[in-house]
């Protein structure tokens, strides 16, 4: 099995500052230590995968003007 289940189960709790195994409610999830709200990436994580996301739209774009 590979190791990327990690983001799987956890979420980033922003009071623990670390990831976390949260519980999860039909509008958030929370952190099962300290009942905080968790998101899914730290705000630092975000921004690398709103960047990676970008990059890639931008790949794309260059790549080919047609995209079937
Ligand atoms: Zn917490």
């Amino acid at each position: 099995m590979p190791q990327t289940d990690y983001y799987k189960d956890k979420k980033y709790c922003p009071r623990c500052t670390d990831y976390v195994r949260y519980l999860q409610s039909l509008e958030a999830s929370f952190c099962v230590s300290c009942g905080a709200k968790v998101r899914l990436f730290s705000s630092a994580d975000k921004r690398a995968f709103l960047r990676s996301l970008q990059a890639d739209k931008d790949a794309r774009k260059k790549g080919s003007k047609r995209v079937s």
